[in-house]
């Protein structure tokens, strides 16, 4: 796969070309389609997507679609193993001269039902076999598109349609947020970051970068869900910078076996971030102040393994 031919210093760099269009059936203020929407910019209409069952199925409704590149649905568990067969299948065909040698990348896009859950087996199989793709996991910590189920992704103490509050228990999600970051990373994967919509040349770094490398580049991206997560659609990039600023979604990338922060947090304190989202609003009723307290915790914890921690007065 050859690198891309153009490089990334300002925001000027930006590609102008748009690959997802306007229009789509996607809710309003939906962070993952900013983000892939910045994907593309940077990969291009060389692409094919391959999609796991999830919310951004509904990028195509037949015969509608949104996307100018080429696109393969899959259930849940397969979009890696589908992404193997479409990489083999040009690769074949450019051998035999029957298309022309070209750059044509292979994307993998799921949710984090499929990526953290359903399709991890896959994903691992295709890490382990070195296969050359991109792998975009759009993660808004829960199953969206069926009504916002738990899933490996959700984080302790938020309310899903699963983990109500008040049926069992008055917290919520009582497990703690699964670390795909860490489980990707034990495969020593070409690149793997992290990446939000609410910092787009962050986003487009990293993917520029990676597409120099050859085998297994994986992005985690933090989907911002007003739906699912409860908040108005405006605030949408609001509560995807409040993530990085809060120190509660790490911004980092992992190359040359290397992790490195690319942004670090302001440590602005975790309840700005937790107020402005429904899922997080029984954290507010004074006997649940335990909760909120060991969400600080964590993410002090996170930090402080990496010799960040904050100023004084910040994140009290
Ligand atoms: S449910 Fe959330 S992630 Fe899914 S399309 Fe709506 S806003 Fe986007």
């Amino acid at each position: 796969m050859e690198p891309l031919s153009f490089k990334l210093n300002t925001v000027r760099d930006t590609p102008k070309d748009e690959h997802l269009y306007p229009g789509s059936s996607m809710c309003a203020g939906c962070g993952a389609q900013t983000m892939i929407r910045l994907f593309l910019k940077v990969i291009g209409k060389n692409s094919i997507v391959v999609n796991a069952a999830g919310c951004m199925t509904l990028l195509q409704t037949y015969p509608l679609s949104n996307l100018s590149t080429g696109w393969l649905y899959t259930a849940f568990a397969c979009a890696p193993a589908g992404a193997q067969g479409i990489r083999d299948a040009l690769d074949s065909l450019i051998d035999q001269g029957k298309i022309p040698d070209e750059k044509i990348n292979v994307l993998v896009l799921t949710g984090d039902g499929a990526a953290y859950d359903i399709g991890l087996q896959s994903t691992s199989a295709a890490m382990d076999r070195s296969l050359d793709f991109y792998y975009l996991c759009y993660d808004n910590e829960a199953y969206g598109n069926t009504g916002f189920q738990e899933s490996g992704a959700t984080p302790y103490a938020s309310k899903t349609a699963t983990t109500p509050v008040g049926r069992v228990n008055d917290i919520g999600t009582l497990k703690p947020k699964k670390d795909l970051f860490e489980i990707w990373r034990a495969h020593e994967p070409s690149y793997l970051a992290t990446i939000s919509p609410a910092y787009p040349m962050d986003l487009m770094k990293k993917v520029e970068e990676a597409s120099h490398l050859k085998g297994p580049k994986m992005f985690i991206g933090f989907a911002s869900c007003p739906t699912g997560m409860g908040f108005d659609p405006s605030l949408s990039m609001r509560v995807a910078r409040l993530a990085v600023e809060t120190g509660i979604w790490p911004l980092k990338k992992y190359a040359h076996h290397e992790i490195t922060h690319t942004i670090l947090p302001k440590f602005t304190p975790v309840e700005e971030y937790l107020k402005v989202q429904n899922r997080y609003s029984h954290l507010f009723n004074p006997k649940n102040e335990e909760a909120i307290s060991r969400i600080k915790e964590q993410v002090l914890l996170y930090w402080k393994k990496f010799g960040i921690v904050p100023k004084s007065n910040s994140h009290s």
